[in-house]
């Protein structure tokens, strides 16, 4: 059951507000429903308008006949004479009600426990002082068993002995009831304490109902507000301005002009680096804990580099396969894997290979210390445990993943990177050498992801002193290697290692762009890698980045390089749409590469175009 009220004071109208192209309350309910949890969803209003509104699109609706003063009283009435067991209040207002929570709600009717719940309701813990003090924040205490044992805007329980470590949690507005304790509220008069409080739920407590409570991790975002509003349309538009940060909004890091990030603390750069690793690792080396060695499968067959890898003791050597690009399921695997191997955290993770296995090994790291699956992670600054050390070991020059702060994965919803400052690594090794024996066609690939790198940063409208610093050098030396060729093959090495290297610092305070944005559309729906995808894409964007694309096509001249063409031809017309809006989503690619006003600059028409040619 879905309350729905048209008169909210403090936002009129807010229901049927627009939402990413379709009225708030329509959210709700379509997200409810996609959840498949319930028999029946409906909406219950007051308003002919968002009555009329979700019959329209098929939905179901009922109309209060009654005045009410609360969401519960509107769904009393509309149950009152159905035939149902459990009853679930979800808001109005609350359009990224997401099915984890709702399940949490109805699974406490499975418990042991059951046949005591009147009630059940969720609740999340919050840590940020500013926000257990709010009054607009509900606070809850609960038994040991997560009954709940009182409801409060006043901080609960009062921090007298700051050594204790009491848990805050704050009550989110999904119930669901038994069909008598919500008829029994219906009937029964409001007593002191909910008066006081203005918390609905403190009436079942007075009643002496008993509630259980679940524990979620997700925070929504509730529509209060008109800023609210435009928040939520901005994240269902992945154009996201801020984030949450321990309960407190913050500059979304990707909007932000001002950025404050870690950078690699240690690096050794030269031939010969490699035979420190043994010398590196020694201080870095906890009792009983292993360390554990992520290696691309390359090298099973390069004895040369795998007989001086420093194994000691415990130490796993694992071989990993580079020949799609790394997902959340692989990293949650791998974590499970040195888990059940290891009663201890590991002394370290080091990370051999190239992008693939440089962002395996972070992703590994930050699991192994952040509780749940990778995918949870996915997005900017939402890691909130320091990482086991990690060690970073290149052996193919480009991608920047060896400096940058983010591993990227593809994940069951999306590819997009675990973004924190907990991501980069504490310890890089760069040795040229262990570059020697990459194909030249690969070499290419992930070195045009350098020059790709520089061309979006250095040409985007996100670019300050700071990324042009890096860009234009890592620039240079993208043309002395593929362009001008007048290193010998050794410096090659060297040079790429470091273009590689200052290309991601100049990404790390702009953005990437055009190239990025629709290789990502391509590599989701044909899972094509990311340095030939953005070949493939890059060879046809002259009217973005008109001189870049020239010298790229004689970078290919010159290197003997040839791509595939027409990988787009026998695309469905459901595979094409969905390539062109992945690409169309990577809002701050786009907004780097075309500015503020872009959508007024790209359309679909002009991507599915695009992406027909290449
Ligand atoms: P990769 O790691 O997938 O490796 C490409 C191929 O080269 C593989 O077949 C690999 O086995 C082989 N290879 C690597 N080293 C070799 C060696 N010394 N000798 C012979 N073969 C070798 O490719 P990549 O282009 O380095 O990385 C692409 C990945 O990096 C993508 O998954 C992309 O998402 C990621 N990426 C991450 C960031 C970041 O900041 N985290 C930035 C850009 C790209
Ligand atoms: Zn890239």
């Amino acid at each position: 059951m879905i309350p729905a009220r048209y008169a909210a004071s403090r936002f009129p109208g807010k229901l049927m507000q627009d939402l990413a192209g379709k009225p708030v309350i329509v959210r709700t309910y379509e997200a409810a429903k996609e959840t498949n949890l319930f028999d029946e969803v409906y909406v219950v209003t007051d308003s002919n308008i968002i009555y009329e509104t979700i019959t329209s699109i098929g939905g179901k609706a009922l109309m209060s006949v009654k005045e009410h003063e609360c969401g519960s009283d509107r769904i009393a009435e509309a149950v009152e004479h159905m035939d149902i067991d459990i009853v679930v209040n979800v808001q109005g207002d609350e359009p990224f009600t997401e099915k984890e929570s709702l399940k949490k709600v109805l699974e406490v009717f499975e418990g042991d426990d059951a046949d005591k719940i009147d009630l059940a309701s969720l609740m999340t813990e919050i840590s940020d002082w500013e926000e257990i003090s709010d009054p607009n924040t509900v606070k809850v205490l609960t038994d040991k068993d997560n009954f709940a044992l009182y409801f409060s805007r006043s901080p609960i329980p009062y921090p007298r002995d700051k050594n204790a470590c009491a848990k805050y949690y704050k009550h989110k507005g999904i119930y669901a009831f038994r069909k008598a304790a919500l008829m029994d509220f219906y009937r029964l008069p409001m007593r002191p304490l909910e008066a006081s409080e203005k918390i609905e739920c403190l009436r079942y407590l007075e009643y002496g109902k008993n509630i259980k409570m679940a524990i979620t991790d997700v925070e929504g975002i509730e529509i209060d507000t008109p800023e609210d509003l435009e928040k939520a349309n901005r994240v269902l538009t992945g154009n996201v301005s801020s984030v949450k940060v321990n309960g407190q909004e913050i500059d979304h890091p990707v909007y932000s002009k001002l950025r404050n990030f870690p950078m690699v603390p240690k690096v050794i750069f030269g031939e010969g680096a490699f035979n420190q690793l043994h010398h590196i690792l020694s201080p870095q080396r906890k009792k009983n804990a292993p360390f554990i060695f992520l290696v691309d499968d390359v090298f099973e067959n390069q004895p040369e580099v795998v007989n001086r890898l420093p194994l000691e003791l415990n130490d796993k050597l694992i071989f990993i396969s580079a020949a799609s690009e790394p997902t959340t399921m692989q990293v949650d695997n791998l974590v499970e894997k040195i888990k059940t191997e290891f009663p201890v955290l590991p002394s370290g993770i080091i990370g051999i290979g190239g992008g693939t296995l440089m962002d395996l090994a972070k992703a590994v790291s930050l699991m192994l210390t952040n509780p749940g699956g990778a995918a949870k992670y996915q997005g900017w600054d939402l890691i909130k445990n320091k990482a086991v050390y990690h060690v970073g070991i290149p052996t193919i020059s480009g991608t920047g993943a060896e400096v940058s702060r983010t591993a990227v994965l593809l994940g069951p919803d999306r590819k997009l990177g675990l973004n924190s400052d907990f991501t980069p690594f504490d310890q890089v090794v760069l040795d040229p050498e262990l570059t020697k024996n990459v194909p030249a066609d690969q070499w290419f690939y992930t070195g045009m992801d350098c020059f790709i790198h520089c061309v979006e940063s250095l040409n985007g409208t996100f670019i300050n002193a700071f990324s042009k610093s890096y860009g234009e050098k890592a620039y240079d030396m993208c043309l002395d290697i593929f362009y001008k060729g007048n290193l010998s093959e050794n410096e090659a090495r060297a040079q790429l290692m470091m273009a590689s290297w200052h290309g991601g610092m100049s990404i790390a305070y702009s953005q990437v762009g055009a190239a990025h944005a629709m290789s990502y559309g391509l590599s989701y729906v044909l899972g094509t890698k990311h340095g030939i995808g953005n070949c493939i894409v890059f060879n046809h964007l002259e009217e973005f980045y008109p001189e870049d694309v020239a010298v790229f096509h004689e970078m290919m001249k010159k290197q003997g390089i040839e791509l595939p063409e027409g990988i787009c031809r026998d695309l469905t017309e459901e595979q094409l749409e969905k390539m062109v809006s992945v690409a169309m989503n990577m809002t701050p690619l786009w907004e780097n590469a075309l500015g503020a006003d872009w959508k007024e600059k790209i359309t679909n028409e002009r991507l599915r175009s695009l992406y027909l040619k290449m």
